[in-house]
Parts: C-alpha cells; structure tokens; sequence
C-alpha cells in the first residue's frame, strides 16, 4: 500500500492536522494508499512558499531555454517511468490500462510541446514613429493555484503545469481528494528532474478546506480550475475579491448530432465510443445523442445490441472495454440520475442498472445507459451526468438538429456526422461550443485551443492560448530619445 504525502518546499510532508484519507480502487473496493489529509494551514504554508520563490525570482528569471530543459527533463523521466504510473493511474481511477498509458503518454508530449513552445520566437514590435516603438513581452503571472479532478487526474494537471512552469510562474497544485496517486509520482519526478524548492507544491484534502484556501488567499494571482461548472461558479465569486486571473474548464453536455446519410454501422461505432469510453467520464463525452428522425428506430436498435455487449471489467484485465466509476458516491450520483430520467418519464431502452457480478461484486460499475423519448426539458436532457448514460433526441431537419444541440447551459463540445460536408461544415458552425467536430470525436491536439462557450467556462487552455493563460502581456514604449512635449506653453 503507497503512504502519499505532499511536498512543498521542497520537502515531503503529512498534514498538520495528522489526518489521512483511504484511497479506493474503485474496481474492486481496495485500499490502494493512504494519502495526506491536508488542511486550511497546510494550503496557507503551501502558497507562502509559493509567493516566495516567486518574489526571490529564482525561477521567473531564469532564462527560457533553462525552464525548458527542466521540462524536457520531466517529460524523459515520465517517459522512463510511463508503464508503472499508467497502471497507478488505472487501479486509482479504474480506467481502462490502454486509456491511462494515452494519458501518460499525452502528459510526456504537453511538458515536451511547452518547452519547445517557450523558445520560439515570441513577442509583437510596432514601429510608432521613427524612433519610437511598442515592444509587447510576456511575463509571468506570479503564484498560481491549479485545482484539478479526478477524471483524468494526471493529464489535467500536465496541462495546467507545463504552461504554468514554463511561463516562470510558482505554482500549487490540489488534485482531486479521490485521485491523488498520480501527481505524487509527477512530483517525485519534479524532485528528481531538479526543480528548485518552492516552485512546484502540491497539496492534497478537500476542496472545500484545502481548495477554497487556494482560491480565497490574496498571495495568489492566478486560479486556474478544472472541475464541475457549479464548484466553478463558486470559485469565480470568491476569486473576485482580490480580482485574480482566471481560467476555468467547466462540464458539458454535448451533442453528437448524426444525419441520415451517414454509413449507419459506422456511425453507431462512433455513437458509442463517444458517450461510454472512460465510463462517459469525459468532460466533452456526447451524452446527447440527436439523430434524424428517418433512421432513428434502425440506428437506436443497433446501438442498444451494440451496447449491450460492450465488456466491463477491471481497467487492467486485457479483454475489457469499459471501467467502473470512479468512486462510490459518484456512483450514487448516476444511478439517481437514472430514476429521474425513468420518473421523468423518458424510456430507458437499455441499461440502467449497477453490476454486482462476474468480478464486478465490489467494484462502482453501472451499465452502458440509453434513453429515448426524451423532451428538451428533462433533467437527464439538460444536466451532466458524469458517467456511462447516452439521452437521445429525434430531429426533423437540420434547423431543429441545432436548435436542440444548442438547447443546454453548457457549450464544450459537440459534433456532427454527415457524408455531406457542405452541411456538416454549416451545422458545426451553429453549435456553441469551443470544441467541435466532424466525422470524429475525441480526438485533441495539444496546439489547439481547448475550452468551453456559454457555462462550460472561461479562458482556454493548451496551444498558444494555454500559455497565455500563465502570462501577464506587457507593452512597452520606447522612444530612442526624450523630447519636450510641447503642450503647456509656459
Ligand atoms: P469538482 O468540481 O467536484 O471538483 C474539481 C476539483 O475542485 C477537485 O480537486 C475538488 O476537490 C475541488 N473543489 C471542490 N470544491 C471546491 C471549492 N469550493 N473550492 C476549491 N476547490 C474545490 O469536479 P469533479 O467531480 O472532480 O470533476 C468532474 C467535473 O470536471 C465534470 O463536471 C467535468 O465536466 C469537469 N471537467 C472539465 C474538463 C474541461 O476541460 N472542461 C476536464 C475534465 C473535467
């Protein structure tokens, strides 16, 4: 069993307060680690530490390709220790081993994309006259709190990390109290690669406790969250008071909009692998599922037998497809959403229930879940579920594809399936959401801007934009010489 602690400072720690917190293979229930219980004061040493290294400039004056070569060193040393956090990433969050060695592998190319991002040239110039000009630079923010959840509890602080780090910045990462096995590794790896104390802490505990000292402190100058849209409406009015930067990626609930042209075999394919891969714990999962009213009874029975042989099991056996939920109460959470969809009155065509057998006995696993006659106005039509449950809805026409599509709060993904691609390029310009697709779903390239419209959040993050994120812009103004103003005339 692994004794997780949390380091700042450089220096391993427990908890002021002693109390620690079982971490739960959710496959099966086991204990896998003991993790640090952090508390409000471990988070205020945590961001003190922070706040100092920042002002002692020992990391954002450090010349760029020096910041690199610390994140090239990270991205080896992952490398080197990829096959062994992919497998704590599965027992500790119960995806599947193939999903979590992506993750890892998509963790090592975001340290090694930012290190070379940072040494391209950068920067604007303007000429203003002859002999004055704009110089825009970047420069670090200052103290960063990165509060990050369980889904893909690795990669999701990679993405906030890397930028952070390589833009100069201190930082304090919070994972998720129920994921946090994988961003000790990441910061035996920091210690390993060098960082300097003081520049990388990582804190572990509640998000109420630990999470909001993170986003209440006035030490901090940037907030940088992932998580639940409600939990980032919180956060947002408490970050106000001292009017830090932030950046917020949100939930979703998107829609995967599949017209009749469309090789019906394929499109059920991809259907499914877009709502139920990672158990539909994907911020962008396609939990909406519209589909033109022509071929929608021939389309929803091959997707009802196809989802009912998708094989669930332990992430780490060979011949499984999809995983448990990541913890029991979440669990809870999505087969209440169940008996609302059914009180609701929507039809539940498959699925619905919890597994309790052929090795599942102990683990959170829920069915692949569908729905249909479904109403706009339905919960389970409007409200993320977090977890393997699709809602269908029938279109008419294109027009009715969209106002459905777009008939959520939220606006993070979503994506279109059409054989003719003067309509699909049409209707995936009308649905409001920051990541779309065509002909595909899922597929994320770390140059690309990654984010949500409406209240799927604020800000993007990866590419370009991701290191924006981390930097404060400054324009500055030269003028080769002083020269008199000339305006009052005395
Ligand atoms: P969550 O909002 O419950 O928790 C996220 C993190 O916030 C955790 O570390 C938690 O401890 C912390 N937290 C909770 N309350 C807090 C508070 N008051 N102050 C500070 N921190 C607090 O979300 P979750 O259940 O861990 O994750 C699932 C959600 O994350 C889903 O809504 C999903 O869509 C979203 N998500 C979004 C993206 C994206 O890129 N848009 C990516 C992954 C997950």
């Amino acid at each position: 069993m692994l004794e997780l602690n949390m380091y700042i400072d450089g220096k391993w720690i427990s908890s002021t307060s002693g109390e620690k917190r079982e971490v739960i293979n959710p496959a099966n229930g086991e204990l896998i680690a003991v993790a640090a219980e952090g508390a409000a004061e471990d988070a205020k040493y945590a961001i003190s530490v922070a706040r100092k290294t920042f002002d002692s400039g020992i990391w954002s004056t450090l010349p760029f390709k020096t910041r690199a070569k610390y994140l090239h060193k990270i991205a080896n040393l992952l490398e080197e220790n990829a096959e062994e956090i992919a497998m704590l990433e599965t027992l500790n969050n119960g995806k599947m081993l193939l999903a979590a060695k992506t993750d890892v592998q998509n963790t090592i190319d975001c340290f090694r994309y930012y290190a070379s991002l940072i040494t391209q040239p950068e920067g604007e110039m303007f000429n203003v006259g002859d002999s004055v000009q704009t110089i825009v630079i970047r420069e670090p923010i200052g103290v960063c709190s990165l509060i990050v959840p369980w889904n893909f509890p690795l990669l999701m602080a990679a993405w906030q990390i890397a930028p952070a780090l390589v833009a100069g910045n201190t930082f304090i990462l919070k994972p998720s109290e129920i994921t946090p096995v994988t961003a000790v590794k990441l910061f035996e790896i920091f210690e390993k690669a060098g960082v300097p104390a003081g520049v990388a802490n990582l804190v572990m505990g509640p998000g109420s406790i630990v999470g909001s000292e993170m986003v209440d402190s006035n030490l901090v100058d940037k907030l940088a969250f992932i998580g639940g849209t409600e939990t980032g409406q919180n956060i947002m009015r408490v970050a106000a008071e001292n009017t830090k930067k932030i950046s917020l990626e949100l939930g979703g609930k998107s829609p995967n909009i599949v017209f009749a042209d469309n090789d019906l075999e394929i499109a059920v394919d991809n259907a499914l692998f877009n709502i139920f891969f990672n158990s539909g714990q994907v911020c962008t999962a396609a939990s909406r599922l519209l589909i033109e009213e022509s071929i929608h009874d021939q389309f929803v029975e091959r997707l009802i037998e196809r989802a009912k042989k998708i094989v669930i099991g332990h992430g780490n056996k060979s011949t499984s497809e999809m995983g448990p939920l990541v913890s029991e109460a979440h669990m809870q959470k999505v087969l209440r959403y169940i008996e609302i969809g059914k009180q609701e009155g929507a039809t539940l065509a498959s699925g619905g229930n919890r597994i309790i057998d052929n090795g599942c006995e102990n683990g959170f696993f829920v069915e692949p879940t569908i729905f249909t006659n479904t109403r706009p106005d339905m919960r389970i039509v409007q409200e993320e579920i977090f977890g393997p449950v699709l809602v269908i809805q029938k279109f008419k026409d294109e027009e009715e594809a969209i106002t459905l599509a777009n008939d959520t709060v939220f606006g993070l993904a979503g994506a279109v399936f059409c054989k003719d691609i003067e309509k699909a390029m049409r209707v995936v310009k009308k649905i409001q959401a920051g990541i779309t697709w065509v002909n595909c779903y899922h597929v994320a390239t770390i140059q690309a801007p990654w984010g949500g419209y409406k209240q799927s959040g604020i800000g993007r993050g990866l590419g370009i934009f991701g290191l924006d994120e981390f930097s404060e812009i400054k324009q500055i103004n030269v003028s080769y010489k002083a020269h008199p103003v000339g305006w009052f005339s005395n």
